[in-house]
């Protein structure tokens, strides 16, 4: 058994010159799962597979960056012959809302035609075929997840946007890798509050958590990327990565 994350989009807010924003391609016992659909990122995920061969998509969160490439898929699949059935979708609160009412009065067929929605938030589990995946809330200005995917003993968890704090690091406990958010460079204080979190303070989760590898992601147009892996690299024990579009990480049994 192997678990694969292909980045799709990594950038931070918005897109830059071969930067998507977040999207993440999770492929394990035959499912593939998208997790996040920001600018851009469903266009890499075209350059292997077509939107209609997911099984299920994961929203973390109302915000453009993690969402807005959902109405691509709407009028994607809306438009595939090949395409049957409504798209499952897992997605944190408002998300919904969000979506229907950009498609609201555009279009003969509604949003829940295409896709069959579903909130979630902390504490709920779902299962596709045998990869499992467990929610918890995450610090964040509107109503965010973070995702714990596991597949035989394997575990990926994404912590979506999030300023840390317990849930993140009880969510992301023992995972074989763990996709942090790292917005920021230099001191939590010097950033506001309870939004995202610094390249040093997501190493922080990360060791709490005793993680075994850490990718970081969702870093800021115009923060220096070095300077990201310099900052956490002095923090975190483990091994540590800077996510980069259309990387793939393979997570395998240990030893
Ligand atoms: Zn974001
Ligand atoms: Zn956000």
């Amino acid at each position: 058994m192997v678990l694969d994350l292909t980045v799709l989009g990594c950038a931070g807010s918005h897109t830059g010159v071969g930067r998507m924003c977040s999207g993440y391609l999770i492929e394990a016992a035959g499912k593939r799962i998208l997790l996040d659909a920001g600018n851009g990122s469903t266009g890499n995920l075209q350059r292997e597979h077509r939107v209609r061969d997911l099984d299920a998509i994961v929203i973390s969160h109302r915000h453009v960056d993690h969402c807005i490439d959902l109405i691509g898929c709407y009028y994607n699949l809306r438009f595939d012959p090949d395409h049957h059935g409504r798209m499952p979708l897992y997605a944190a609160a408002e998300v919904h809302e969000l979506l229907t009412g950009l498609l609201s009065g555009d279009s003969p067929m509604s949003f829940d035609d295409v896709f069959e929605h579903h909130e979630v938030g902390h504490g709920d589990h779902i299962q596709i075929g045998e990869v499992s995946l467990t929610f918890a809330r995450s610090l964040h200005p509107v109503p965010t997840v973070s995702t714990r995917i596991e597949v035989e003993g394997l575990t990926v968890v994404y912590s979506g946007d999030s300023a840390g704090g317990p849930d993140l690091v009880e969510i992301a406990r023992g995972a074989d890798l763990f996709l942090c958010e790292a917005t920021w460079t230099g001191d939590a204080g010097d950033h506001p509050p309870d939004i995202h979190l610094t390249a040093m303070d997501a190493a922080k989760v990360a060791n709490e958590a005793g993680v075994d590898r850490l990718v970081l992601t969702h870093i800021a147009g115009g923060t220096d990327r070095e300077r990201v892996a310099a900052e956490a690299s002095g923090v975190f024990e483990g091994f540590m990565e800077i996510a980069d579009d259309l990387v793939r990480y393979r997570v395998e049994p240990r030893g």
